[in-house]
C-alpha cells in the first residue's frame, strides 16, 4: 500500500522534496485500514501535516478508501551519541501517549481541515527512550574511599534490580561528586544486562514539570500509568521536590505501586533523607526503607586517578608533578577537577605552550578564584535587604523593628560567613556598630535558626544565593 502511495506522490512533487520527506517514512503496520509510518522526528512531522496532507491524503484514499487513516509514529531522537536508541512500543491498550521526553507527544494538528477521517484521534503510541547518557558508566566512575559505599550498592543493584533491599537506592552528597554519573551508571549496566526491562533516567525537575503539565492538560492519570510501567525509574536530584506537595503525592503513588511490584527505584539527592526539608514525612520514611549511600570528597589518591583517567581516555600526556598540582589545590569536588584540567588542556594546545607547572599554577590559580567568587559585604547587604524587601539603608537604619533588626543580623551572620572580614569591620560596613554587636547579631543568628522553623527558612534561601 505505502510503495503505492508513494509511487502516486512521487509523480506529484519535486524529486529533491520526494527524497527529503517521503523516503525518509517506513511504512510500520497496516490494520483497520489504518496505516501507520514511522517519521524521524516530530519536526518532520509537523512539516509533513504542514506541507504534504492534502497529497498524502489523496494518495491514501485511493489505495483505502474514504475511511483510510493515518498514524504518526515519531521516532525519537537520540540525545546521546549515535547509539540506537532505546525505543519501545507499548500497546495501546495501555494508553497514554507520552514518552519519555515529553508527555502526550501530542499527534494532533494545528491544521483544523486535518480533523477526520483522516487524523489520527485516539491514536496513542507510546516510546519509552531511557535517557541514559552511555558515557557515564561504571568503567569510567572510578573507585575510591569516598565512593566504595555508594558504588558498590549501586552495582548490587545493577546486578539485581529489584530483586535486593536496597530499594529505594538513594544516593547522597555535594556538588559534583558524581550523583548522576553514578545514577546514569546503574541504568546503563541494567540495560546491559537486561535489555528487556524498562529504564528511565529523569531529573526530579523535569518529573514536576511534566507532572505539572499533566495536571494542566487534565491527563494525570496517564501521567501516572506511564512511570507505573517502568522496571527501573532513576530520579535524579530528589531535593528537587521539597516544598512541592502535588509531586510528592503523584510521586509517593508512584513509588508505592513500583515498589510493589518489585520494581526498583534509585534516588539522588544533594541531602541525607535526615537533613531534607519541605519532603513529607511519609517519603522520606520511604527513603529510608532501602540505602541511603553517600558521596564524599574525594581523596588526593581518588584525585589522582580521576585526572590520569581522564587524561588517558583524552589521549592527552601531561608530567606528573602537573598532575600532582592541580590534584592537590583542587580539593572540592569532581567536576570542578575536570574543568581545572580540561581549561589546561585547552590552554596548552590553544597557545601552543608546554603544560608547565607554572601554567598549572595560573590555570589553578585562575579556577580556584573564580569558583570561590568571594562575596562582599556590600553584595551580602544588597541581597538580604531584596530577600526582605527592603533597601539597604533601611537594613542599615538605626530602628529596633523586629523584621528589620533581624535582616540586619541576618546581614552581619553571612559576613562572618562567607568573608574574611574581621567583625570590627563588619559592624563598622553595616551601619556602624561595633564588633559585639555583630558577636550578638551572629549569636542571636544561631539560636533562633535551631528555634525557628520561618527563620531557618530565610536562612537556608539565602545561603544558596551566596554559594
Ligand atoms: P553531581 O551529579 O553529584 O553534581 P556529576 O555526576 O555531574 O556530579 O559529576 C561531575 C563530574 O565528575 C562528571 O563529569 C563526572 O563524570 C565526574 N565524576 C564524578 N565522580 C567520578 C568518579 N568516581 N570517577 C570519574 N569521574 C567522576
Ligand atoms: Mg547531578
Amino acid at each position: 500500500v505505502w510503495n503505492n502511495c508513494l509511487a502516486f506522490i512521487q509523480d506529484n512533487i519535486q524529486p529533491q522534496a520526494f527524497k527529503t520527506w517521503f523516503e525518509p517514512i517506513k511504512p510500520i503496520k497496516l490494520s483497520d485500514n489504518a496505516l501507520s509510518i514511522q517519521v524521524p522526528s516530530k519536526f518532520f512531522y509537523e512539516w509533513l501535516e504542514e506541507h504534504y496532507v492534502k497529497l498524502l491524503k489523496v494518495a491514501l484514499t485511493k489505495e483505502l478508501g474514504d475511511t483510510a487513516k493515518l498514524v504518526y509514529i515519531i521516532k525519537m531522537e537520540n540525545t546521546y551519541g549515535n547509539r540506537e536508541p532505546f525505543t519501545e512500543k507499548i500497546p495501546s491498550s495501555n494508553r497514554g501517549n507520552m514518552t519519555a521526553q515529553e508527555m502526550d507527544v501530542p499527534i494532533k494538528s494545528k491544521n483544523p481541515e486535518l480533523k477526520n477521517p483522516f487524523v489520527i484521534p485516539g491514536i496513542r503510541n507510546i516510546k519509552i527512550e531511557s535517557q541514559l547518557n552511555p558515557n557515564y558508566n561504571f568503567d569510567n566512575f572510578l573507585e575510591g574511599d569516598s565512593n566504595r559505599l555508594a558504588r558498590s550498592a549501586g552495582m548490587a543493584v545493577a546486578n539485581k534490580p529489584g530483586g535486593t533491599s536496597f530499594n529505594p537506592l538513594l544516593v547522597f552528597g555535594g556538588v559534583g561528586l558524581g550523583k548522576t554519573h553514578l545514577a546514569h551508571a546503574i541504568g546503563v549496566e541494567i540495560k546491559d544486562k537486561y535489555p528487556e526491562r524498562t529504564v528511565l533516567y529523569i531529573s526530579a525537575e523535569k518529573f514536576t514539570q511534566q507532572y505539572i503539565e499533566s495536571v494542566k492538560k487534565n491527563t494525570r492519570n496517564d501521567f501516572i500509568h506511564f512511570y507505573q510501567l517502568i522496571d527501573v525509574l532513576i530520579i535524579d536530584d530528589v531535593q528537587f521536590f521539597s516544598g512541592k506537595s502535588g509531586t510528592q503525592d503523584v510521586f509517593f503513588h508512584i513509588f508505592n505501586h513500583l515498589h510493589q511490584n518489585g520494581k526498583q527505584v534509585i534516588l539522588t539527592s544533594d541531602k541525607a533523607p535526615v537533613d531534607m526539608q519541605d519532603i513529607e514525612q511519609r517519603l522520606l520514611s520511604r527513603f529510608k526503607w532501602g540505602l541511603s549511600a553517600e558521596l564524599q570528597n574525594p581523596d588526593y589518591e581518588t584525585r589522582i586517578s580521576i585526572l590520569k583517567n581522564k587524561l588517558y581516555r583524552d589521549g592527552v600526556e601531561m608530567p606528573d608533578d602537573i598532575v600532582e598540582y592541580v590534584a592537590k589545590h583542587i580539593k572540592t569536588n569532581i567536576r570542578e577537577l575536570e574543568g581545572a584540567i580540561i581549561s589546561l588542556i585547552a590552554q596548552s594546545s590553544f597557545n601552543k605552550k608546554e603544560v608547565t607547572l607554572e601554567l598549572a599554577q595560573q590555570v589553578v590559580e585562575k579556577f580556584v578564584k573564580n569558583t570561590k567568587r568571594e562575596v562582599s559585604i556590600d553584595y551580602i547587604q544588597k541581597v538580604v535587604s531584596d530577600y526582605f524587601e527592603m533597601d539597604v539603608a533601611t537594613l542599615q537604619s538605626k530602628t529596633r523593628k523586629r523584621h528589620i533588626v533581624q535582616a540586619r543580623q541576618l546581614a552581619m551572620f553571612f559576613a562572618k560567613k562567607f568573608t574574611k572580614a574581621s567583625l570590627a569591620s563588619i559592624g563598622s560596613q553595616i551601619g556602624k556598630r561595633d564588633h559585639a554587636t555583630v558577636l550578638h547579631a551572629c549569636k542571636t543568628v544561631d539560636n533562633l535558626a535551631e528555634t525557628d522553623k520561618q527563620f531557618r527558612k530565610y536562612i537556608e534561601d539565602l545561603t544558596k544565593k551566596f554559594s
